[in-house]
């Protein structure tokens, strides 16, 4: 059987692996991203890491990275995560050059929602949308199993969904986006908020957690103390329900999946905030036709999902080209 190389580039790691027609992870390496390096040290360093997984069997090479990425030329347009001089350099190109294997580059959100849709938490959805809720809101497109782009690469941005058109600015230009709103340092933010705001009762708990500083509350704390039953924290999660309900609910409009996947941070907390989600959705925030043909489910892949989806980017682009005939 052969098998693809798949490479996650990421700020701070790179995580490369072999993965074979199933999915299946049969080897793996990681190392620190040489950040100081810059591109050249950095584009050494996956060809390095590719080379050291690789065997006979190997047929084509994907790599996934934050940042706009043209798939067709396999390289950035604009910014490439904060690796000065790494938007220069065709990534898909310069890969291909150093293993001799065909080689394509895809944005890490969009690969993460092609290997939901392969073996993970969206096996077999027609349409899959992928929401990641981090620092920001990421994500990604999938119908009928292929990448669904847009003209400019920029498709699946959720986090810059406009949810209040008078709310404030965000860092991309533009006003009320939802990952102020929906975003896990957004369920932070709105803890911080909240227990300045409080007169001391009930806060019991959030005081414990944060070790008496409750300025440094964490969504993850907050997802703590309201799986322990923290009544001022399950309410924290019912009033960020809401705007994550709108975000979701514009999405199911304007795709109308059959699954929606949840990844990110609040991931191992979506059985807390995912009936309040649904609870919202289900007082008005999405058409009942596309409600009731969608699921939302927390994603599977967790940390692998980057390298198992640059694989699969990978594997349909050899197999639709015609390149590689063993696949
Ligand atoms: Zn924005």
């Amino acid at each position: 059987m052969s098998n693809v190389i798949g490479i996650d580039l990421g700020g701070t790691k790179i995580l490369a692996a072999r993965v074979d027609e199933d999915g299946r992870i049969l080897a793996k390496h990681h190392r620190a991203t040489p950040v100081e390096e810059g591109g050249e040290g950095v584009m050494a360093a996956l060809a390095a890491l590719a080379a050291a997984v690789r065997d006979d069997a190997s047929v084509g090479v994907g790599v996934v990275s934050p940042g706009m990425i043209d798939a067709g030329r396999g390289s950035f347009v604009g910014a490439a995560c904060n690796i000065p001089g790494l938007e220069k350099i065709p990534l898909a190109g310069r890969l291909a050059e150093a293993l001799g294997l065909p080689a394509f580059a895809e944005n890490d959100g969009n690969a993460a929602a092609l290997a939901e849709n392969w073996i993970g938490a969206a096996r077999g959805a027609k349409i899959c949308v992928m929401l990641t809720l981090g620092t920001g809101i990421g994500g990604g497109v999938v119908m009928g199993g292929r990448i669904y782009h847009g003209v400019g690469y920029c498709s699946g941005e959720f986090g810059h969904l406009s949810i209040d058109y008078k709310g404030p600015k965000c860092s991309c230009g533009g006003t009320g986006c939802a990952e102020l709103y929906a975003s896990a340092r957004a369920l932070a933010v709105l803890g911080r908020q909240a227990l300045a705001a409080s007169d001391g009762t009930g806060i019991e708990k959030l005081i414990e957690l944060s070790r008496g500083d409750t300025r440094n509350i964490t969504s993850k704390m907050i997802c703590a103390a309201a799986r322990e039953g923290d009544a001022f924290a399950l309410g924290l999660l019912d009033k960020y329900a809401r705007p994550l309900a709108a975000v979701l609910g514009s999405v199911m409009n304007s795709y109308n999946p059959d699954r929606i996947v949840i990844g990110g941070g609040l991931c191992p907390s979506w059985d807390l905030i995912g009936p309040r989600v649904e609870k919202e959705l289900s007082e008005g925030r999405a058409l009942p036709a596309a409600r009731s043909g969608c699921t939302i489910v927390p994603a599977a892949l967790h940390e692998e999902a980057g390298v198992i989806g640059a694989a699969r980017v990978a594997m349909n682009q050899l197999r639709s080209s015609g390149i590689s005939r063993r696949l």
